[in-house]
C-alpha cells in the first residue's frame, strides 16, 4: 500500500555527507506541509522516482560538474509525476509530466522544467526515466558519438544489465558488433545473454574474471564503454586494440572511495598504452554535452522499443520510505535493471 496523502509532503533530505559508502543515516525521511502553487506554477504528485548512480556525487561536496545537495535539502531526482493543481495555462490536472521533482511525494514546478509525456509513454510512464529517458540517451550518445561502432568490432560494457549498459549492448549488436557484457552474478549474466542478446556475459565476481574476459575477446576490444572503472578496467586495459575508443561514462566502482586504491601506478601504465595504441578515451556528461541531440535519440529509440529490438528490465521498489535502502543497494550491484521507486499510484 503506497502511503501518499494529500495533506502533507513526505520528503527525503540529505542529513549528512557519507564517508565512503552511504549509510541509512545519511538520508532522513521527514514530513512537511503540502506546497501550494503560485501563478504559472503547477503542483505535482510523484508517481515514479528515478534512482541513479550520479546521486552519490551530489551527496559529496568534492569538486564536480554539478553543485552538491546542501545538508537538509531534498535529494534531487528525475521523476514522472501527475499534475494535481495547475496555475499554468499549458498544464491541466491529470497531465503526466517528466520533471526533476526529487525524493518527495509532491513538488512545485514552473513550465520551464517540465515535459509532458508523449502519448506513446502513457502505457509505461516509468520508461521516461529509463529506456526512453536519460540513461538510454546516455548509452546511445556515448556509444554512437564517441564509440563509433562498426560491423565486426568487439564492444565490451560492464553493468551490462543496468539502465545504461543494457542499451549500450543492444545498440552495439544492432550495429553489427560482437558484444561482451560484464555483470555481477550468474543470474544477471544469463539475462544479458538470453534476453539482451549479448554474445557473452562474464561475471565480474568470478575468481578468473580477467582470464574469462580475455577468452571472450579473442580479437581484442575495439570499444570499451566505461561504466565502472576499478578492477574491471584493470582487466580490460591489456585487451584494448590499436585505435580503440573508450566512451568514459561512469566510474561507479570509485564513487565511494576516499583514497586511491593500492596497486600499480595505473596512470603511467595507461598513458603508455594510450600512446602506443593511439587509444581515444573521452569523458562526457550527457546533460551538458548532448542535450541538443535528445529529439534525434528519441526518434531512433522509440521505434526500436516499439518493435521489440530493445528490451528493458525495470527494478521497481514500492514506497518512498524504501528509497534510501534501494539507493545504497544500487552502489552494491543489488539492483537488477533500471532502478525506479514507485512513490504513488498511477490513478488521480
Ligand atoms: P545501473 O543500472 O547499471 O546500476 C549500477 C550497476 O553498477 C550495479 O547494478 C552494478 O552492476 C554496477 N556496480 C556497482 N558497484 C560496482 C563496482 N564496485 N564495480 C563494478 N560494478 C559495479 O546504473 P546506470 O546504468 O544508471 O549507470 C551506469 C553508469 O553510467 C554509472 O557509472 C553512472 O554514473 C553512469 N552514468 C553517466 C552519465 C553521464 O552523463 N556521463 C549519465 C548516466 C549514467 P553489476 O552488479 O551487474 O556489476
Amino acid at each position: 500500500m503506497l502511503k501518499q496523502n494529500n495533506h502533507s509532503n513526505r520528503r527525503i533530505v540529505l542529513a549528512s555527507r557519507p564517508k565512503g559508502a552511504p549509510v541509512p543515516d545519511n538520508l532522513r525521511l521527514e514530513t512537511a506541509d503540502l506546497p501550494h502553487p503560485d501563478d504559472r506554477q503547477v503542483l505535482l504528485r510523484t508517481v515514479y522516482l528515478s534512482l541513479d548512480p550520479y546521486m552519490r556525487g551530489r551527496m559529496s561536496d568534492a569538486e564536480s560538474y554539478s553543485a552538491p545537495v546542501a545538508i537538509g535539502e531534498v535529494m534531487g531526482a528525475g521523476t514522472v509525476s501527475r499534475v494535481v493543481e495547475s496555475k499554468h495555462p499549458d498544464y491541466k490536472t491529470g497531465d503526466w509530466v517528466l520533471n526533476y521533482g526529487g525524493w518527495q511525494d509532491y513538488s512545485l514546478a514552473d513550465g520551464k522544467a517540465l515535459k509532458k509525456l508523449d502519448d506513446d509513454l502513457l502505457a509505461h510512464p516509468s520508461w521516461a526515466l529509463g529506456v526512453l529517458g536519460m540513461p538510454a540517451f546516455t548509452a546511445y550518445m556515448g556509444l554512437m558519438d564517441i564509440g563509433q561502432p562498426k560491423t565486426g568490432e568487439t564492444l565490451v560494457v560492464a553493468a551490462a544489465t543496468g539502465a545504461v549498459g543494457s542499451v549500450v549492448g543492444q545498440v552495439a549488436k544492432l550495429k553489427g558488433c560482437h558484444t561482451v557484457g560484464i555483470a555481477g552474478g550468474q543470474d544477471k549474466c544469463r539475462y544479458a545473454e538470453e534476453v539482451l542478446g549479448f554474445d557473452t556475459c562474464i561475471d565480474r565476481r568470478a575468481d578468473d574474471f580477467a582470464q574469462r574476459l580475455a577468452k571472450a575477446c579473442p580479437d581484442g576490444i575495439d570499444i570499451y564503454y566505461e561504466n565502472v572503472g576499478g578492477a574491471v578496467f584493470d582487466a580490460v586495459m591489456p585487451l584494448l586494440n590499436t585505435s580503440a575508443r573508450v566512451p568514459l561514462c561512469g566510474l561507479i566502482a570509485q564513487y565511494n572511495m576516499q583514497a586511491l586504491p593500492e596497486g600499480p601506478d595505473r596512470l603511467s601504465l595507461l598513458m603508455g598504452l594510450l600512446l602506443r595504441k593511439r587509444i581515444r578515451i573521452q569523458g562526457f556528461i550527457i546533460a551538458q554535452d548532448y542535450a541538443h541531440h535528445y529529439d534525434e535519440f528519441i526518434q531512433v529509440m522509440a521505434p526500436w522499443v516499439k518493435q521489440g529490438k530493445i528490451q528493458m528490465r525495470e527494478d521497481i521498489v514500492d514506497g518512498l520510505e524504501n528509497a534510501q535502502q534501494a539507493f545504497i543497494g544500487l552502489l552494491q550491484g543489488k539492483n537488477f535493471g533500471k532502478l525506479v521507486v514507485r512513490v504513488g499510484n498511477d490513478s488521480l
